[in-house]
């Protein structure tokens, strides 16, 4: 079998090499198992005709399979350090391009405007740095990037939230967001043992494929995850209480109760215990009602 980065040994060789120590705060934790980065590559779709942006190369392990794999990547790292790194490792493969990004800060659209053909299939492929998975995926989401599907490596917990149905613990506004952009599909779970160093909790692989209309229709995007939010603010709490002190300059009581029993939704319910439609047939009640 070649030599691939993602096997302990090879990975020990070049830490040891450039004297790499991780960074904590980074999310550094490396996947060193060929086998679960091809199941990351066959859940997404990757083939020779599709394009691969990663977020976080690391010093290039599943970059290196995503180049053997796919017509080009193009790989965002936050981390100076691993640059020259990643220049060694990944020196056999010509099709990759590296960025020295922050990937919150960056425009995503326009690097694949600029790296991919325009009618070229486009894979987001990560194992994400578990201190800013959420923030990542609403922006990858929110920015209606022009790519297919999203395939990224997550704490299981979070995957869970991402997938998880009403009435659940798991269940919550993060849920909503992704269900809102995309179809969310746990496709398989993954130990610690596999990474370096192992983290404290399990992983799972999250897919998401972008939605190319909402399956719910709503006014107004920016109301409709105000009023999400603020239902799930206090878990314990009903809807009412919650959309009370969340809305209260906006809204007084009584107008909050007329509008719920407008929609037709049960104040007294939950906020945990609603679905989109429901979230969304009472956001556009509310902004009907705010107009008159
Ligand atoms: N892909 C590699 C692998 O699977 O072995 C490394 C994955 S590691 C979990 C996350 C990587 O994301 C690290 O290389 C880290 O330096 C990088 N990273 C952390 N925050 C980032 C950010 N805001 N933008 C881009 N990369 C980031």
């Amino acid at each position: 079998m070649k030599n691939y980065i993602a096997t302990p040994t090879r990975t020990k060789a070049i830490l040891n090499k450039y004297q790499f120590s991780f960074k904590k705060s980074l999310g550094q934790n490396f996947l060193v198992d060929v086998n679960i980065l091809q199941n990351i590559i066959r859940h997404a779709g990757i083939n020779k005709q599709t394009g691969a942006l990663e977020i976080g190369p690391g010093i290039g392990a599943l970059t290196e399979q995503l180049a053997i794999h796919a017509d080009k990547v193009v790989a965002f790292e936050i981390d100076q350090r691993l640059l020259p790194i990643l220049e060694d490792t990944l020196h056999d493969y010509s099709n990759v391009n590296l960025i020295h990004q922050d990937i919150l800060k960056a425009d995503i659209v326009e690097v694949i405007n600029e790296n991919f053909q325009n009618d070229q299939d486009v894979h987001v492929v990560a194992n994400l740095p578990y201190y800013i998975t959420t923030p990542i995926l609403m922006k990858l989401v929110r920015d209606k990037l022009p790519v297919s599907s999203i395939t990224v490596m997550i704490q299981k917990e979070v995957a869970e939230r991402m997938a998880a149905k009403p009435n659940t613990k798991s269940y919550g506004s993060l849920t909503i967001a992704l269900q809102y952009y995309t179809e969310a599909e746990v496709v398989m779970t993954v130990p610690k043992s596999v990474f370096m160093p192992q983290p404290n909790v399990d992983s799972a692989i999250l897919k998401l494929v972008l939605r190319e209309t909402p399956p719910v229709h709503v006014d107004d995007e920016g109301f409709f995850f105000d009023l999400v939010k603020a239902s799930f603010a206090q878990r314990r709490k009903t809807l009412q209480n919650n959309l009370k002190s969340y809305f209260e300059d906006k809204y007084d009581k009584d107008m909050i109760n007329d509008i719920l029993e407008q929609s037709g939704i049960d104040g007294k319910r939950r906020g945990e215990s609603l679905d989109i439609g429901e979230f969304a047939h009472l956001a556009n009640t509310f902004l009907a009602a705010a107009k008159n």
